[in-house]
């Protein structure tokens, strides 16, 4: 009832907002609830998809991604702007989760779907229908209220509907290409540092004579060398002590069309103390928001190499390019903390150190890469058995193997998982 009074009200302004929408695609008809929330209608993201047999996808760090088989939009819970491709659309309002749902606003119906989506809406109807539907299927009975319709819509949407879930294909069915062998998979590695930039320096403690970019120069050396052996092709972001911008990594590898993107770093604490100097292990991150402090802490010490960078190369800091790049990488969120995954429970195999596990941290170089990137920091060069260990060279050899296994394997089970399609 008040939903029906608050419609009423906000149907003098501009066109009425109706209590649900009709969905046609095909010859498929769907009712699908309008909800007003602070004044303001929306619909639920997974009841309008699963009506036009499109898909939600939720990720992490309140990311989501609405699979129409037209387009694909990435979204960010509270962030009023849509990504398509290589393209931000503005929204009049942000979408919004409630109670564990996210809603989009209405503007979706009525603007973003039609114009990206291959929609047509139908004020007078209130009908989003396809160019292709058959007008003439019978629409779903009229819903007197919006509490019949809610009601339909939330038993429905439990259920395990295949047509919901399916995947879509993300472009229409094209004419079939000559077959051709498929390129190989190439991996781009890049050694963390360079030039001016040191990275780390230790052992705490005692005179310095571990520097972090030698040391990632020859892992990642050897890494590349296992990997072209295995059959892939590799482009090393640099072969010798040079600096490379943090930005110009990922351009490197985008140019280039990688498959995944490896960098190879060497820890160090916060803190030059005794207890700093007991810190041991390895870690694999994947890019996404710093949670904890620790991650934090990581995070700022890599893109500390940004200060040696300037003009053109420097990041800019515009709060929304950072939104837009950032959405543009979550694509490969997904795949990409797989392969940190895969990398860090790898190297559990020949690592003496202790298994600090998968972590997330917003590094500005696996950032410009679109595509699945993580960041190994294989052990701590601040820690002196750690440093013995990491620069002797049968030990890296070793550490090179085991993550090319894993690159191995982690881009079997992708190429298996989708197909052989790229
Ligand atoms: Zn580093």
């Amino acid at each position: 009832m008040i939903a029906l009074l608050l419609a009423l009200q906000i149907g003098t302004a501009a066109a009425p907002i109706p209590t649900f929408i009709v969905v046609r695609d095909g010859g498929a008809a769907t009712s699908v609830p309008v909800t007003i929330s602070g004044g303001e209608p929306s619909v639920r993201a997974d009841v309008l998809l699963k009506a036009m047999h499109g898909m939600l996808i939720t990720g992490t760090n309140l990311h989501y991604t609405l699979v129409l088989s037209r387009a694909r939009l990435d979204l960010i819970d509270g962030i009023p702007f849509a990504k398509l491709d290589t393209m931000t659309v503005p929204l009049t309002r942000a979408p919004q989760v409630r109670g564990g749902q996210l809603y989009l606003p209405f503007q979706f119906v009525t603007e973003v779907i039609p114009r990206y989506g291959g929609y047509v809406y139908d004020v007078a109807q209130a009908e989003l229908r396809t160019s292709a539907s058959r007008v003439d299927a019978p629409a779903p009975a009229r819903a007197p209220a919006n509490s019949t319709a809610v009601a339909s819509a939330t038993g429905t949407s439990r259920a395990p509907a295949t047509s919901a879930t399916a995947p879509v294909p993300a472009t229409p069915a094209r004419t079939p290409v000559p077959v051709r062998r498929l390129p190989r998979k190439l991996v781009v590695i890049d050694a963390g540092h360079g030039g001016p930039d040191t990275g780390m320096r230790g052992p705490i403690g005692s005179p310095i004579w571990f520097v972090e970019k030698d040391v990632t120069l020859s892992v990642s050396t050897k890494l590349g060398t296992v990997l072209r052996a295995r059959g892939f092709d590799v482009l090393m972001t640099r072969t010798t002590d040079t600096l490379i911008a943090l930005s110009d990594r990922g351009r490197i590898a985008n140019a280039n069309h990688g498959d995944v993107f490896i960098s190879i770093h060497c820890n160090a604490p916060g803190y030059n103390t005794a207890a700093g100097a007991r810190e041991r292990g390895f870690e694999t991150y994947f890019l996404a928001e710093a949670k904890t402090e620790d991650e934090r802490r990581v995070q700022d010490m890599e893109n500390e190499s940004v200060k040696f960078e300037t003009g053109a190369n420097a990041p800019k800091g515009d709060p929304l390019s950072f939104i837009i790049t950032d959405m543009a990488q979550n694509e490969h969120l997904r795949e990409s903390s797989d392969l940190a995954e895969t990398i860090q429970t790898g190297l559990i195999d020949v690592h003496p150190g202790p298994n600090r596990g998968v972590q997330q941290a917003n590094f500005a170089v696996l950032r410009g890469s679109y595509m699945p990137a993580v960041l190994v920091e294989i052990g701590f060069g601040s820690n002196q058995s750690e440093a013995t260990y990491l620069t002797d060279q049968s030990n890296q050899r070793a550490l090179a193997r085991n993550i090319a296994e894993s690159v191995v394997s982690y881009l079997a089970h992708y190429e298996s998982r989708v197909g052989g399609q790229r």
